[in-house]
């Protein structure tokens, strides 16, 4: 039930973010006007707006000009209700008032690494306001939780912010490297801003883990659009989707397997 309500409050996030994305290119208002069909603007009505279940009632076609709508859209609210239900499933339980606070942090964090994911997906850029929003929550999330787990006999190494930092580091001088040596060519400087919100969000040696996820995932899909011929080998593939989608899901499977991960990764 508690997931469901988490799914279901992540497709509505889910939509927003479309709009915050779509918005914040344009630079318009997120919170003021009734959304519009971008072919045709004709306001979008409330029946025509519902998460998913719209975008396959409409076969994705606008209502009044027949527009293609994105799969970006439907795949975006999909994906924020996964990652919003995790939540749920791995960080929440109703009786214990410290993971509503986690949960909170979670949440609001994720809300921002999606936009990220979204607008990159999108525009291939990173959009910095969310990025440094995102490290502000993730540096609160990391503190809130060193001082409510905090016991005198921690090493420093301990604490999740140390780990967060370190993380933050390592991530961003490896991205950086490649941006810097291969001339943006492999990745943009945009990734390496981006590395220091995953990197602090894994921490210090999840971040590997991260990693891996990220480039498997990213070359899984490189492989598909060559085989459908969507894209040709030497055209660019935005990569912070991949980054933010590995890292959260590196997240949920270190509290889903912290037996099985903690001894692959924890040295
Ligand atoms: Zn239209």
């Amino acid at each position: 039930m508690i997931i469901l309500i988490f799914f279901i409050a992540g497709l509505i996030v889910g939509s927003f973010i479309n709009v915050v994305v779509y918005r914040l290119n344009l630079a318009e208002s997120m919170f003021v006007g009734r959304s519009m069909c971008p072919h045709c603007r004709a306001k979008i009505r409330w029946y025509d707006n519902i998460p998913l279940l719209s975008f396959v009632l409409l076969r994705a076609e606008c209502r009044d000009c027949k527009g293609k709508i994105s799969w970006e859209y439907p795949m975006v609210e999909f994906l924020t209700g996964v990652a919003f239900a995790g939540i749920g499933v791995w960080f929440f339980s109703l009786a214990n008032y410290q993971t509503w606070i986690e949960s909170g942090f979670l949440l609001v964090l994720f809300f921002l690494l999606l936009v990220i994911f979204a607008y990159d997906l999108k525009f291939m850029e990173i959009p910095m306001i969310f990025l440094w929003a995102g490290v502000g929550a993730a540096v609160l999330w990391l503190i809130f939780s060193d001082i409510s787990n905090f016991s005198a006999s921690n090493s420093i190494f301990s604490l999740r912010i140390v780990s967060g930092a370190i993380g933050a580091f390592v991530a961003w001088a490896f991205f950086f490297s490649m941006a810097f040596f291969s001339k943006e060519k492999w990745m943009g400087m945009g990734d390496a801003y981006l590395a220091i919100l995953v990197g602090l969000t894994a921490g210090w040696p999840k971040i590997f883990f991260a990693f891996v996820l990220s480039f498997s995932l990213g070359a899984i899909f490189s492989i598909f659009l060559v085989i459908f011929k969507k894209k040709s080998m030497k055209s660019q593939v935005p990569f912070a989707p991949f980054l933010v989608a590995g890292t959260i899901a590196t997240l949920f499977l270190y509290q889903a397997f912290p037996e099985y991960l903690g001894y692959l990764f924890y040295f």
